[in-house]
C-alpha cells in the first residue's frame, strides 16, 4: 500500500531512504522503511513507542548502520560526510549540569564543527531571542526541565543546520512550551531548513507536517502527505431536514444513517450538489447540512488499523499521567 511521496513534487531531497531495515538480537526492529522527505518541508514520524522510529532516525542519522537499504542525505549515502549539515536533538535529554547556558549551546555547536566563540555568542543571541536572556550565566542544574529542553534545543541548532532531526521533541514541554517549540519548528521550515520529527501525537503531526510516515511494527504502510492520508477516506455528510418522508429520499446514498432528524453518509464523489438539488426540488425542507473532511487520527485509523491507534492513545495518556 505504498504511496507516491509528494505528488508531483520536483523538490530535492533532503532523506531518501530504501527498504531500511535493523534487526536487534534476532527482532526486527525496523522492516523495510522507505521515505522521501523533500528540501524545506516539516515531515513527521508518527507512530506508537516501540513502533521503530528512534531506529529509523538514527539510521538516518548514521548513529547505526541499517542491516538492509540504503539511505541519502542531502544525496549522500554516508551522513557522517554532512554532519555538519545536520542538527540533531536525541529521546534521552541530557546537557551537563554544571555548565552554563551559553557554554553548553556553545558546546553542541563544537560538536558538529562551529568555532567555539561564535557558538558563544550566537548561544547568547539564541537565547536572548528565546526568553531566556535571563539564564545565560546560569548552570543548567539551575533551570526547569522546559527550559534545559529548549537550551537543547538551542545547541541542536546553533550551527544553523540544513536538516534537523528532533526525536520527540514535544515530550516532556507543557502546553506553552510546546506552542514554542511549533513556532520553532515553522520559522526553521520557512526559513528553507527540513525538519524531521518522531511523535506519537497524532496533532502535532497533523498540525505541523505537510508529509508524514505513518509507522507500526517496523513497517511504514503509509509515508506521503498528510493531506493525502486524509483524503483516503470520503468526508461525512450531516443533513437535517424538515420533512421525515418524501420523494427525495432517493437521493440520498444507499449507505446512509438517519438518527432522528439527521442523516449521515459518505460525501458522493459526484459531490454534493446534485443530491442537493433533487433535495431542494422534493422539498426536503434543508435545516442544516455540514461536510466534515476525515483527520489524520481517522486516516491513522484507516492505515495502521484500531489497535495501533489505541496503542498510541495510550502512550499519550501514560505520558500525561506521568
Ligand atoms: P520509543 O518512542 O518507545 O523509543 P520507537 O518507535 O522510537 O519507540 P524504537 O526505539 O526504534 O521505537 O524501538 C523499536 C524496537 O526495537 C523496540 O522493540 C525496541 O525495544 C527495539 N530496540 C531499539 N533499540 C534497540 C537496541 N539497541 N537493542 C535491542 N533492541 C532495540
Amino acid at each position: 500500500m505504498k504511496q507516491p511521496e509528494m505528488d508531483s513534487d520536483t523538490r530535492p531531497l533532503a532523506i531518501e531512504a530504501h527498504g531500511l531495515v535493523k534487526r536487534f538480537d534476532g527482532t526486527t526492529a525496523v522492516d523495510g522503511v522507505d521515505l522521501a522527505v523533500p528540501e524545506g518541508a516539516i515531515y513527521g514520524i508518527l507512530g506508537p513507542n516501540g513502533a521503530g522510529k528512534t531506529t529509523t532516525l538514527r539510521m538516518i542519522l548514521g548513529i547505526i548502520d541499517p542491516d538492509e537499504g540504503v539511505r541519502k542525505i542531502f544525496g549522500h549515502e554516508r551522513p557522517h560526510d554532512i554532519a555538519k549539515m545536520i542538527g540533531y536533538l536525541p529521546e534521552e535529554r541530557g546537557l551537563y549540569p554544571s555548565m552554563k547556558c551559553d557554554d553548553a549551546i556553545a558546546f553542541m555547536g563544537a560538536l558538529r564543527g562551529l568555532p567555539k566563540a561564535e557558538g558563544k555568542k550566537r548561544g547568547r543571541e539564541l537565547l536572548e531571542a528565546h526568553g531566556l536572556g535571563h539564564a545565560i550565566e546560569k548552570q543548567i542544574r539551575q533551570l526547569s526541565k522546559g527550559m534545559a529542553q529548549t537550551v537543547q534545543l538551542l545547541g541542536t541548532l546553533v550551527h544553523q543546520p540544513k536538516l534537523v532531526i528532533l526525536d520527540e521533541p514535544f515530550s516532556g514541554l507543557d502546553a506553552i512550551n510546546q506552542g514554542k517549540l511549533e513556532t520553532m519548528i515553522r520559522d526553521l521550515a520557512a526559513g528553507g531548513t527540513t525538519v524531521i520529527f518522531s511523535t506519537h501525537v497524532i496533532h502535532h503531526a497533523e498540525r505541523l507536517c505537510e508529509g508524514v510516515a505513518i509507522i507500526a511494527g517496523g513497517k511504514v504502510p503509509y509515508a506521503g502527505s498528510v493531506e493525502a492520508a486524509r483524503d483516503r477516506i470520503p468526508a461525512q455528510v450531516r443533513l437535517e431536514t424538515r420533512e421525515r418522508e418524501g420523494q427525495w429520499l432517493g437521493a440520498l446514498p444507499a449507505d446512509h444513517r438517519r438518527e432522528g432528524d439527521f442523516f449521515y453518509f459518505p460525501l458522493p464523489e459526484t459531490g454534493i450538489e446534485p443530491m442537493l438539488r433533487a433535495l431542494i426540488e422534493g422539498n426536503a425542507g434543508i435545516q442544516s447540512l455540514s461536510i466534515e473532511r476525515a483527520g489524520l487520527h481517522d486516516a491513522f485509523v484507516d492505515i495502521a488499523g484500531a489497535a495501533a491507534a489505541r496503542a498510541l492513545e495510550e502512550d499519550n495518556a501514560a505520558e500525561i499521567g506521568a
